[in-house]
């Protein structure tokens, strides 16, 4: 039987670039690899045989126990800034990219291990992962991509049957990641390092000819790959905003080029409406706090752009202004982003400069009387919108600020067509019911962790494929965490 059925298209492209860029490595088999969880609808997308998908073949390719030909693992090399320190060489140290999977659209994704064993890159580390990161990587990467924002996604997870040591001994576990490229701002760094002019220039095309082809045709290729980036970055982290979530450890090694969400550490979603949330227990002075995260975005842009110096123009001056003016466009495409967001959420179509405003405002009240951030917009998107007004303990200013959006709404509804039931409909299209609230990814890594029962990861799995949708049973899911039950500290747990 071939291991590779003709239609299924693999490449390894990666591995056609210099080899200072990656390493060849196989996984380390664990001693008793079992099913966590299979992501069948994505293994669809990505055309993967059926026979790798929840089977035994499929348990031996994501333990890494036995690979099918098809693989050729190896870790990639990067460097990034780490809460603001320059590492220069960090790379995959727990991960292994597997091969590049070109589906029946053309789309091509990586298919990565994370967890299968120690790598070139690992520094003294195990190369391992804990169970618990692996839940929380699950669920938040699929619950992202549900509520539509770009993000790895998760193919797999399985328990090895091996114990890692942490502060305490821990059921260890892989996951499959899959992503439009693992290609990150600190993959730049790293090859920018190496000062190879030309190799810099070969892997700036190659990432032009995966993620940004339009970019080829262009005047100054480069200087459009780096608007393309600070452009998919600003879209992404308004998208973060408008729905509460907080990255936890936006590291330039951490940022990819895609623009797609990675790395589930320490993140967390808002709940109470503040913008020094901050959860990540390594994070003490709030350096990725929700509120930085645009400013934080930029400045890795900063970092990014810096690597890029040499491509923009033969003369330093020339290229920093290049630069500089690129970056610039940072703050406008980022604020209009939000405002669309932002203003979409509030019911508001086509958002005109004095909606800033009513948002702020309402954030301002939120955040004085510690308002739940999701549930309020969620409240908000109902038949009776005033109910939302419960949220609020200074209802003076609640009544003032509802009147005011109410008669920016129906001053809308007269120039356009949009009866108040659309808008509501289109407002729960914004407004999630279900976000995935940190008490309860807390809840389900501990379970399964403790008690090895999975029927909360399952639950919360299945709950947050439909964010938009209220359901009934899921009630219970919707409301914030009671003080008793708060989670206010996550760890990256790696
Ligand atoms: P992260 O904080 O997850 O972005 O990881 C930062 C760096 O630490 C990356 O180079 C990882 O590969 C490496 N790393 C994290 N955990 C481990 C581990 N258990 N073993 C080896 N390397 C690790
Ligand atoms: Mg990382």
């Amino acid at each position: 039987m071939p291991a590779t059925p003709s239609d299924f298209n693999v490449e390894h492209s990666y591995q056609r670039l210099p080899a200072d860029l990656f390493a060849s490595c196989r996984p380390t088999p664990v001693a008793a690899p079992q099913w966590l969880a299979f992501n069948q609808p994505l293994a669809i997308e990505l055309g993967l045989p059926e026979q790798f998908w929840a089977t035994e073949t499929g348990l031996q390719l994501f333990s890494g126990n036995a690979l099918p030909a098809w693989c050729q693992p190896m870790a990639q090399a990067y460097a990034g800034h780490q809460f603001a320190n320059y590492v220069p060489r960090l790379g995959d140290g727990r991960a292994l990219l597997l091969a590049e999977i070109i589906n029946s659209t053309g789309q091509r994704f990586d298919l990565q291990l994370k967890g299968a064993g120690p790598t070139p890159f690992s520094r003294g580390g195990d190369g391992r992962s804990p169970l618990g990161p692996v839940i929380r990587e699950y669920l938040l990467s699929e619950a992202m991509h549900a509520l539509g924002v770009p993000t790895t996604r998760a193919l797999a997870a399985v328990s090895s049957g091996e114990t890692v040591y942490r502060d305490d001994p821990l059921p260890g576990a892989i996951l499959c990641r899959v992503a439009k490229s693992h290609i990150r701002i600190g993959t730049f760094q790293y090859v920018a390092s190496l000062g190879d002019q030309h190799q810099l220039a070969e892997f700036a095309d190659y990432v032009i000819a995966r993620h940004y082809p339009h970019c080829a045709a262009q005047p100054q290729p480069y200087l459009a790959l780096l608007d393309a980036i600070i452009a998919a970055q600003a879209a992404t982290v308004a998208h973060w905003m408008s729905l509460g979530f907080i990255h936890g450890v936006m590291n330039t090694d951490n940022m990819t080029i895609s623009g797609e969400t990675i790395d589930y550490g320490p993140c967390a979603f808002m709940e109470a409406y503040d913008e020094k949330t901050v959860f990540s227990a390594i994070d003490r002075r709030g350096r990725y706090a929700y509120g930085n995260q645009p400013a934080i975005a930029l400045w890795n842009l900063t970092r990014l752009a810096e690597t890029l110096l040499s491509l923009l123009h033969a003369t330093q001056p020339e290229a920093i202004q290049l630069a500089t003016t690129a970056l610039e466009n940072f703050g406008l495409l980022y604020r209009d982003a939000y405002l669309q967001r932002m203003a979409a959420k509030l019911g508001i179509t086509a958002p005109e400069p004095d909606d800033q405003q009513l948002i702020d405002d309402v954030l301002q009240l939120m955040q004085q009387d510690q308002t739940d951030f999701s549930q309020f917009f969620r409240l908000l998107s109902q038949q009776d919108p005033a109910a939302a007004g419960e949220l609020f303990g200074d209802k003076a200013n609640w009544q003032s600020w509802f009147a005011r959006w109410q008669a920016r709404v129906d001053q809308q509804a007269l120039t356009s067509s949009q009866t108040s039931g659309q808008r509501q409909l289109a407002m729960q299209q914004l407004n999630p019911a279900l976000i995935p609230r940190n008490h309860l990814v807390q809840q389900a890594i501990a379970q399964a962790t403790e008690h090895g029962d999975l029927s909360l990861f399952n639950e919360l799995k299945h709950a947050w494929q439909q964010p938009f949708v209220s359901k009934p049973e899921y009630q219970a899911f919707s409301q914030p965490a009671t003080a008793a039950e708060r989670v206010n500290r996550t760890f990256c747990g790696t």
